[in-house]
């Protein structure tokens, strides 16, 4: 450790210890896939500021665009006063959102967009249940802490949270297979999951009392695990079936993260062209590090609410809205969904080398740029302590990382899209010399 991070640690000693960070770094500036600290030492970012910074840190195209409009208008309140970047955004949105998301409502973080999700299923439905899946994260907000079960730590000592929250299992076989299903059987998994949800409907929750299923296309803070096809098909079954509505949180997984412009793309072949959302949750890599957040559903359902029960007054901003539509114009014309699934091959099929040569217990998994190894002991129990050992010997060989996963046991890697595949290479002959030396 530097100079700088010893300053930092002085420094921090006022900042609230409710804070917990992941790495001693004290980032003096980016570019790309690069950090830089306080005493010029580089490191490769593989944590892109929790999935956010997907075209790198301060793309030259970002900057200008949000630099450009700091000097034109910085805040235009938005229920008091419509701006050009807000209404650009809209309409470029809806060439890349399913057909029929037509209806666009901006705030500015992934909490707030759960609960204005939330808002709107309860409002639109005249229902109050809302079904989360055990190990989703929707955020730390009072309503969003209240569907999120990724980790005790969320909710923990802040109760009594919001009513009418149900959780029901998600498809995750190698958590599973402690219980004697094949970590391989996505189908058991799939099975059980639907299953217990059909149980619930008919002991918990009544479908009149139902408004909405919430769920991530890939479990983020929980441990990087894919849903699948037929999960997400039976759950709009379902929803179907019972006038319920399905809300996908793609607050990590949209905008290319896991290689398809949207997560749950991964998984609607058996939908035979139906649309697989009710209401669509976009967030984090939508502005490169500008705070924006935004929900999309179809026009009527948004007529079902009440005008101006919404707001915010923040929310839209004008130079994250610019930000925006660059951090879009990116993505295209740099093919970084197509880079994020090529990438993300290479970078699970290296895993997968490095857990193989070591004999590492537990389970290489991942989607696109999403890519994670769980450590766990010989009986499948987590193994905590070997992944901060890991995680923390990448960091100090100048790879960031950060942990996810109920236990903490599961080390992710989501570096920004536009990584390119020596970059890759790079990181993985960091992480298993991490690996080895964590023992
Ligand atoms: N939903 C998901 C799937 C997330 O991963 C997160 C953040 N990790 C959130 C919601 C909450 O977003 P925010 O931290 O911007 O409130």
């Amino acid at each position: 450790t530097g100079r700088s991070t010893e300053r930092a640690a002085t420094h921090t000693a006022a900042l609230s210890p409710l804070l917990k960070q992941a790495t001693p770094v004290l980032a003096a500036r980016g570019e790309g896939v690069h950090i830089w600290d306080e005493d010029g030492r580089r490191y490769l970012d593989f944590t892109a500021g929790i999935g956010v910074t997907s075209t790198g840190h301060c793309h030259p195209r970002i900057v200008a665009a949000a630099q450009q409009q700091v000097g034109t208008l910085i805040h235009g309140q938005y229920t008091t006063v419509m701006h050009r970047p807000l209404l650009d955004l809209v309409e470029r949105l809806g060439e890349v959102l399913p057909d029929g998301l037509d209806s666009l409502f901006f705030v500015n973080s992934g909490s707030e967009a759960v609960e204005a999700s939330v808002r709107l299923a309860r409002q639109a439905t005249g229902r109050q249940n809302i079904v989360s899946f055990h190990g989703g994260f929707h955020g730390r907000t009072f309503g969003a802490a209240s569907l999120t079960t990724s980790g005790v730590k969320i909710r923990a000592g802040i109760g009594p949270l919001m009513g009418g929250q149900v959780t029901a299992p998600f498809p995750a076989p190698y958590r599973l297979s402690r219980y004697g299903m094949s970590p391989e059987n996505t189908e058991a998994a799939t099975d059980f999951a639907l299953g217990e949800l059909d149980f619930l409907l008919q002991t918990v929750t009544a479908p009149d009392d139902t408004a909405a299923f919430i769920v991530e296309p890939v479990l983020g803070e929980g441990g990087y695990i894919p849903a699948n096809e037929a999960f997400l098909t039976g759950l709009r079954e379902r929803a179907d079936r019972h006038g319920i509505l399905l809300i996908l949180d793609e607050v990590q997984t949209g905008v290319g993260r896991t290689g398809r412009f949207w997560g749950h793309e991964h998984f609607t072949g058996g939908l035979g062209g139906r649309r697989l959302a009710d209401v669509l949750i976009t967030a984090k890599g939508l502005a490169s590090g500008f705070p924006l957040s935004a929900i999309a559903a179809p026009r009527e359902l948004m007529e079902r609410a009440w005008p101006g029960s919404q707001g915010g007054t923040y929310g839209g901003n004008a130079v994250a809205c610019a930000a925006a539509l660059a951090t879009l114009d990116v993505v295209r014309d740099e093919k970084l969904v197509e880079n994020s699934a090529e990438r993300g091959a290479e970078l699970l099929a290296g895993l997968r080398r490095v857990a193989a040569a070591r004999a590492l217990p537990g389970e290489v998994r991942g989607l696109g740029l999403m890519a994670a190894t769980e450590f766990s002991h010989g009986d499948g129990s987590p193994d905590t302590a070997a992944a901060a050992r890991a995680q923390a010997a990448a960091s100090e060989r100048g790879l960031l990382l950060l942990t996810c996963g109920p236990a903490g046991n599961v080390v992710r890697m989501i570096p920004p899209l536009v990584v390119t595949a020596e970059q890759v290479e790079e990181a993985l002959g960091i992480w298993a010399d991490a690996v080895a030396a964590a023992g």
